[in-house]
């Protein structure tokens, strides 16, 4: 028999952008509802994306360094020899995972929220049935988020299956594959292409653009491609990928020649979809912006009191645009009011070296002759030496106007840098302008001394340079 459940809440999802969204709904009081068929709550992002990469990119870094130690020595440091048993590695990771699957789940039940496991399907905007282990369940709401996420696109002359794996198998996988191609040059596949070549493994990357990591500028992707050519990463860009059978991936190369890569697994990562066929979305009424959710500045979508937020509703794509949107719609929803507008959604590779952009870049300003821009170097940091991020080409930007020196964007590249980005997110946020960075007093000795550095030298009186 059907069971019925009635809410003020109900939302589909519990990645970033929904589990957030029931925490705030719970907190405001609101009687709320979260449904999600997965495996664990947490999502794309906590299961099989931001926190599971960045453990497996950490245990390579370790790897690489105990490697280097054992093939000559390093900071006189030597070790005997590395070894890795990836299954071991992995099962440190999935421990990661399950002890913050089961933080959301606390936090869930101390706001109070229903989690119910299972796949809903909607027969109208409010009504849908879950498939739960104990039967289904119909539940009807006044609001409903839907944050249903989005899905590793697959490629029709690739089927995922076998020895064509998604960033979802490079996860877990048992052993380091002899040889990976990886089909797919954007941070995904970067970021999994190069913790893999830390790893032992020969890793070929394919990319059609004529560059990686093509949607940043190329003066911060050429640290992370000087890298690749030094550690012996294959890059064949400008090709386009074909077939793979017998250990071989066809590629067509940017000269038209035809080549076989030898390959033990094939890495697919060109990019993400929404995900949303399969749940009844159609028969919701709500407006689609391309492939996905439209919505506006509430996060509403065309239908009353339909709310959508996280990869659902479009770029970027990342975990903490769902979160911001999840906590903006909770608190609509409990009466405030709120809008989704921020000045900057900072976007981090984890990358080797790592790259940082927030807010205007040098291509959005081309040909602006009412901007300073300016960059400082780790290579004068002294911080950066002492912890070996000092020679690999990385530095900090920061992008002003001329007039009012209000700063419009920041961008570094380097080891680290991740950790500088919501130090750019807020200044940005703030609407600081040069003078406030540089009036500020930067620790010592820090990478953020970069930054410091960058807007002085945008005032013209850089100290370090
Ligand atoms: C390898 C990898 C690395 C990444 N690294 C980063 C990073 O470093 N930083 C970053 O910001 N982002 C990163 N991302 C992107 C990030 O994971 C996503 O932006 C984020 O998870 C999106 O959150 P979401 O809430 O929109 O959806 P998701 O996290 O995709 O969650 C959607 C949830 O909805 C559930 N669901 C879907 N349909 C239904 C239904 N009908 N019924 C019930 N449940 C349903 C699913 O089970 C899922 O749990 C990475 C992604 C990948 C794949």
């Amino acid at each position: 028999m059907t069971q019925t459940l009635k809410t003020k809440v109900l939302i589909i999802g519990a990645g970033t952008g929904g589990y957030v969204a029931g925490i705030r709904c719970g907190q405001l009081g609101l009687d709320t509802v979260l449904v999600d068929g997965g495996d664990g709550l947490g999502g794309t992002c906590l299961n099989v994306g931001c926190i599971p990469s960045k453990a497996i990119i950490h245990a390579a870094g370790k790897f690489e360094t105990v490697a280097k130690a054992a093939g000559g020595g390093t900071l006189g440091i030597t070790a005997v020899a590395a070894a890795i048993d990836l299954s071991q590695t992995v099962a440190w990771k999935d421990g990661i995972v399950r002890k913050l699957n089961a933080g959301v789940a606390a936090l869930l039940k101390k706001a109070k929220v229903k989690v119910i496991k299972g796949w809903a399907e909607f027969a109208d905007a409010k009504t849908c049935v879950v498939k739960t282990d104990e039967g289904d369940i119909r539940i009807t709401a006044e609001h409903v988020i839907l944050a249903t996420g989005s899905e590793p696109v697959e490629l029709p002359f690739l089927p995922f299956g076998g020895d064509v794996i998604s960033s979802t198998e490079a996860l877990s996988l048992s052993e380091v594959p002899k040889k990976l191609a990886v089909v797919g040059g954007g941070y995904i596949g970067l970021e999994l292409g190069i913790a893999y070549r830390k790893l032992g493994a020969e890793v070929a990357i394919v990319e059609m653009a004529d560059r990686i990591l093509p949607l940043y500028d190329k003066a911060l992707t050429d640290p992370v491609a000087k890298w690749l050519e030094k550690h012996g990463v294959e890059l064949h860009l400008g090709a386009r990928a074909g077939g793979f059978g017998d250990g071989k991936l066809s590629i067509t190369t940017k000269d038209g020649e035809l080549l076989q890569l030898d390959a033990d697994k094939v890495l697919v990562t060109v990019g993400r979809r929404p995900r949303t066929q399969g749940w009844g979305l159609e028969n919701m009424g709500v407006a689609m912006a391309g492939p996905f959710v439209k919505i506006d500045q509430r996060c509403a979508t065309s239908m009353k009191n339909v709310w959508a937020v996280g990869d659902l509703t479009g770029e970027p794509m990342l975990a903490h645009k769902g979160s911001a949107q999840g906590e903006v719609v909770a608190e609509i929803i409990a009466g405030h009011d709120r809008i989704f507008d921020p000045v900057t959604i900072a976007a981090v590779c984890f990358t080797e070296p790592e790259i940082v952009s927030a807010g205007l870049g040098p291509n959005e300003v081309a040909g602006r002759d009412d901007v300073i821009q300016s960059v400082f170097p780790f290579a004068a940091i002294g911080r950066a030496l002492a912890i070996e991020a000092g020679e690999d080409g990385g530095f900090v930007r920061v992008i002003a106007n001329k007039g009012d020196h209000r700063i419009l964007g920041i961008q570094a590249v380097g080891q680290h840098v991740s950790e500088l980005s919501n130090s750019f997110a807020q200044m940005l946020e703030m609407g600081a302008v040069l003078e406030d960075v540089a009036g500020t007093i930067h620790v010592h000795p820090t990478l953020g001394e970069a930054f410091h550095e960058a807007s002085l030298r945008a005032l013209g009186h850089a100290i370090h340079i």
